[in-house]
This record gives C-alpha cells, structure tokens and sequence, in this order.
C-alpha cells in the first residue's frame, strides 16, 4: 500500500495554552524524527503558537481544527489560511460533526472553506459520517455521498490528491462506541468509490481516508489492518501522550 499512515490528534476545545504545551512537549519528545507515518496535532487557536514552537523542525505536524472561508477583512472572530499558514499549521480539520450540528455548517459552506485551504496550500481534512438515526434508517451510503459531493464540489484536479477524508460516524464519536473493524472498512472502501466517481481514480487511490470514533490503543490495531483505513483522527485519546503515543505505535506498525 503506497498511502503514508496517518495518526491525527484532534484536541477539540481543550488544553490551555500551557497545558497544551505540555502534551505538546511529551509527544515530540518520542517521536521527533519519526518518519515511517505522518503523525499530526490539532490543539485550539490559542495554542496554536505555543505548540508551533515545540514541534519546530521535527517531523510532528500542526493542524488547526477551523479556518474562515474569507481571506481577510471585516470578519469578526475569524481566522483566516494565512494566519495559520505563518504559524506553520500545515492540515486543517473541515466540516467535523460538531461543526455541522452546533454551528449550522452546510456542505456547501464546508465546500468554500475546503477550497480555501487547497488554496492557500493548506492540507484540508473532510470529516463525512451518518448519525444512529441515519444508520437505522439504512441512510448511511445515501448521507455519505450527499456529504463527498457537497465538500469536494470544483476541487482542482492538480490539488484533489492531496486533500484527506475522515470517516466519522457521529454515533461513535466521544461515546465509547466504535465502529467494527468490518463496519468501517465497509463505509471507508464507499467512500473510495465515491470519491473516484468525483475526483478520478488515481486521486482515489492516492487519498487518505481516516477512521475517526472511539479510537483507542486497545481497538487501534484492528482497525489500521483494513485495506482502506489509512490513519485515525483521534478525539478523547489524543488528550493523554501515552495513549496517543500508543495510536502511533499502530500506525508504524500497520504501515511496515
Ligand atoms: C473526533 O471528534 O474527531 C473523535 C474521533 O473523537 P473521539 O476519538 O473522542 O471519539
């Protein structure tokens, strides 16, 4: 499998900027040079320069967990690409589930905010996944597709490789519950499908799809075997550098 593994930490609104250094400094510490997989730290705004500092020339990657959809101006409370480009943030999490349901985010303004970080050479990461209701009602395929279409819609063909798609499904996410192995693999090898349906299959096969919900060193393992499961984006465990260290120990190990 030519994809490089992916172990992304999404630390959600925790962590002051202080602790986050400290979580900061306790991952990078082990794995400064790592280079078998790429492993990446999401922390809030505000930390952002305090966790830019620690990772410096290691090869740990910043991300952010938002960007506007504007350039610059008159927006009020916005963060904009450039600003996090000059931080040296390098991915940005778009459209996660709790965007959508306490923001009000839509696929079309996910869409803008995604061309805005191919844009500004900004490695976005599109979060797609049903609820339980959606499941139940046999919606998952129909929900996920809705979600690719919307997100990915006037990518250029020159930047469609290197854009990352995170399969969330929502009723895993902070709950404990994890999608099985075989459930993710299911929705991830659709996902694939999809996206060459949309972008081309040779971008198809470049992209990386990561399975995000409940994941946890002690699941980990059996979810990165899957032929289409490329990484994890990691909520809950992230917080703690022995389990995320844990994650990434996963990721080397799928990968080799
Ligand atoms: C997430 O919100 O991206 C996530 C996967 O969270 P958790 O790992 O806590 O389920």
């Amino acid at each position: 499998m030519s994809r490089k593994i992916l172990i992304a930490g999404n630390w959600k609104m925790n962590k002051t900027a202080s602790e986050a250094g400290e979580l900061a400094r306790a991952i990078v510490a082990q794995i400064a040079t790592l280079s078998a997989i790429d492993v990446l730290m999401c922390p809030p705004f505000t930390s952002i320069p305090k966790v830019s500092e620690i990772v410096g020339t290691s090869n740990v990657r910043l991300g952010a967990q938002n960007v506007s959809d504007k350039v610059s101006g008159a927006y009020t409370g916005e963060v904009s690409a450039a600003m996090l480009r000059d931080l040296y943030v390098s991915y940005v999490i778009i459209g996660h589930s709790e965007r959508r349901s306490y923001y009000g985010e839509t696929d079309a303004f996910i869409n803008k905010k995604l061309l805005t970080c191919l844009d500004s050479n900004l490695i976005p990461i599109l979060c797609v996944g049903e609820t339980l209701e959606e499941r139940e009602a046999g919606k998952v395929e129909e929900v996920i597709r809705t979600q690719l279409v919307g997100g990915l819609a006037g990518v250029p063909a020159d930047k469609a490789e290197t854009i990352v798609i995170a399969y969330e499904p929502v009723w895993a996410i902070g709950t404990g519950k994890t999608a099985t192995p075989e459930q993710a693999q299911e929705v991830h090898a659709f996902i694939r499908k999809t996206i060459s349906e949309i972008l081309g299959t040779e971008p198809a096969s470049k992209i990386r799809i990561l399975y995000g919900g409940s994941m946890k060193p002690a699941n980990a393992d059996e979810l990165l075997a899957k032929p289409d499961i490329d990484g994890g984006l990691i909520g809950g465990a992230a917080l703690k550098a022995d389990d995320f260290l844990a994650l990434v120990k996963s990721g080397v190990k799928a990968q080799a």
